[in-house]
C-alpha cells in the first residue's frame, strides 16, 4: 500500500515510513492511495473471530509488505490483551434498538488505548528493525496523552514528550499522565489552551531541522496509523448486529474528527453504515460544517467534556480531501483559506452525498443525558458518551436501524460532571483505585517555541547516543 499526502506536495511513503512520520513534509496528512475493499462473504466471515484476529484480517492490506501477517497477527493479540474484558470492545445494550459500544476497558479508561495500544508495539517493531530511536511529541487535551504514554512507557527506542493545557485537563487525566515516572516519560504543562498545545506540535513538525536531528513523530490522532486502527470496531460491531446483510448507524462524540474518520473509512472499505453521526459539545465547528457547509473557526469554549474541546478538527482535512475527489490543489486553498481568514466553505451538494449528519449537545442537555441514561437503562455514562447519545436522538432518521452510540470514556474519568448529573461518585476500576496516592513528575513551561523545543533538546536520548 502507498500513502499520499492531501496536499499532494509530500513524497509517497509506504506503510512503515507513514507510521515513522506521522504529518507529512508538505503540512498535509496521509491517506492510503486507494481504499481496500472486503466484500461482503469477507465482511460475514468475521462473525464469531476474535477482536485480535479481526483487526489482524481487517488490517493487513494497508501494510503491504512491510510486516508478515504472522508479525502482525503477534501484535494484534498482545495490544489487545491489556484489556480488561474479553471481548476488548464490548456492546452494552441501553434500548430495543439502542447500543453502546464500549470503548474505554483499555489501560487508561478511554477509547484511544484501542488504537495506542497497537500502535505502541508498531513503533517498537519498526524501530527495532531499524536499530533507530525516535522522539515522540504529541499534544493533549487529556485523554490522547495518557493513551500514549502507556503505550510507549519503558521502551528503549522511543522517548515521549507529551503537551497538555495546564490546568484544563481534569485530575483523573493529569493523574493518568504524571504518575508514570518511567525516564523516557515527559510531561509538560503548557500555559495556554489545548489549540496551543496543538500548535506549537505542528511547528516543531514543521521545523524541519529540528524533525531531524531529533527524529520527531508523532501519536496524535493525525497519525494514520491510529486511525488505522480504529476502523477495526466498526467492523466488530456492525458484525455482530447483523451486518453486511443489515445496515447500522453509529453516533460519534468527536473532536479531532479521528474516531468518526475511521468510520467513514470502513464504510469506503465496503462495511454497510446507514448514518454516521458526528456529536459535538458547544465547540461545534464540526457540526456547523455538516449542516451549512462553512467550516469557521471560533474561541474554544471549556466544557464538562473536555477531550472534545477544539478549535478544527486535525483529521478533518482527510475527508475533505476524498470530498473533493483527492484533488489537493483544492485542499491547499482551503487550508490556506482557514489560516488567512480564519474559514472556507463547501456546496451543500457536494456534502450531502456523504452518509454524514451532525449535532450538538449543550452542557445542560449533557447533563440531563447523563442523568436519563441511569433513570431509563441504568448505566452511568461518561459525558463525551452522554454528547453521543443526546445527538444520535436528534439526528436518528430511522428506528428500525441500530444506533450504536461510541461510548469513549468510563466515567470516572470524569467523576465531577457524572456526580453533578447523578448524585453519584463514579468509582475507578480496582486496577486503578490508588491513582491519587501516586507520585506525579511534570513541568510547566510557556507557550513558547524556543523554550520548548531547548526542554526538549536537552533531554531526547536521541542526541546524547551520538
Ligand atoms: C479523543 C476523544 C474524543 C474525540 O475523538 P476524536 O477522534 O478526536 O474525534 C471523544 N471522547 C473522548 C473520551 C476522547 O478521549
Amino acid at each position: 500500500m502507498e500513502y499520499i499526502s492531501t496536499r499532494g506536495e509530500a513524497p509517497v511513503l509506504n506503510f512503515e515510513e507513514v507510521v515513522l512520520t506521522g504529518l507529512a513534509r508538505d503540512g498535509g496528512l496521509y491517506v492510503p492511495k486507494t481504499w481496500p475493499q472486503l466484500s461482503k462473504d469477507e465482511i460475514r466471515a468475521l462473525a464469531g473471530k476474535s477482536y485480535a484476529e479481526v483487526a489482524a484480517e481487517v488490517l493487513q492490506p494497508f501494510l503491504g509488505d512491510c510486516i508478515s501477517p504472522e508479525d502482525f497477527r503477534e501484535m494484534t493479540e498482545k495490544a489487545y490483551s491489556s484489556f480488561s474484558h474479553k471481548a476488548v470492545v464490548p456492546l452494552s445494550q441501553l434500548g430495543a434498538n439502542d447500543f453502546l459500544m464500549e470503548l474505554y476497558h483499555g489501560p487508561t479508561l478511554a477509547f484511544k488505548d484501542v488504537a495506542l495500544q497497537l500502535l505502541g508495539l508498531l513503533y517498537d517493531h519498526l524501530l527495532q528493525r531499524q536499530g533507530k530511536k525516535v522522539t515522540i511529541v504529541g499534544a493533549t487535551s487529556g485523554d490522547t496523552g495518557s493513551a500514549a504514554i502507556e503505550a510507549c512507557r519503558g521502551r528503549d527506542a522511543v522517548d515521549i514528550f507529551i503537551l497538555h493545557p495546564a490546568g484544563r485537563v481534569s485530575d483523573v487525566q493529569r493523574k493518568q499522565m504524571t504518575t508514570v515516572l518511567d525516564s523516557n516519560v515527559h510531561n509538560i504543562a503548557v500555559e495556554g489552551d489545548f489549540d496551543d498545545c496543538q500548535a506549537l506540535v505542528k511547528a516543531m513538525f514543521n521545523d524541519h531541522d529540528f524533525r531531524d536531528q531529533l527524529g520527531v513523530s508523532a501519536v496524535n490522532s493525525i497519525n494514520w496509523a491510529r486511525v488505522m486502527a480504529q476502523i477495526v470496531y466498526y467492523f466488530t460491531t456492525a458484525v455482530s448486529l447483523g451486518g453486511p446483510d443489515r445496515k447500522v448507524s453509529f453516533s460519534v462524540p468527536s473532536g479531532n474528527f479521528g474516531d468518526i474518520y475511521a468510520g467513514y473509512c470502513a464504510s469506503k472499505m465496503g462495511l454497510p453504515i446507514d448514518q454516521l453521526i458526528v456529536a459535538t459539545n458547544r465547540n461545534d465547528i464540526l457540526s456547523r460544517f455538516f449542516n451549512s457547509g462553512e467550516y469557521i473557526k471560533e474561541g474554544v469554549d471549556p466544557t464538562i467534556s473536555p477531550s472534545m474541546d477544539i478549535q478544527v478538527s486535525s483529521n478533518f482535512e482527510r475527508f475533505l480531501f476524498d470530498l473533493y475527489g483527492r484533488d489537493a490543489a483544492a485542499v491547499r486553498a482551503m487550508m490556506s483559506d482557514l489560516e488567512e481568514k480564519g474559514g472556507f466553505s463547501v456546496k451543500m451538494a457536494q456534502l450531502n452525498e456523504a452518509t454524514f449528519s451532525a449535532g450538538r449537545s449543550d452542557e445542560a442537555e449533557t447533563l440531563s443525558q447523563i442523568s436519563r441514561t441511569l433513570e431509563e437503562s441504568d448505566k452511568l455514562v461518561d459525558p463525551h458518551t452522554a454528547v453521543g447519545l443526546n445527538v444520535a436522538e436528534k439526528c436518528r432518521k430511522d428506528q428500525t436501524v441500530p444506533m450504536v452510540t461510541l461510548s469513549t470514556a468510563h466515567p470516572a474519568k470524569f467523576p465531577a460532571a457524572v456526580e453533578k448529573a447523578t448524585k453519584i461518585h463514579p468509582e475507578l476500576p480496582e486496577r486503578m483505585a490508588d491513582l491519587f496516592d501516586r507520585e506525579e513528575r511534570l513541568v510547566q513551561l510557556p507557550n513558547d517555541l524556543a523554550t520548548l523545543q531547548t526542554y526538549i533538546k536537552e533531554r531526547a536520548r536521541i542526541l546524547s547516543a551520538t
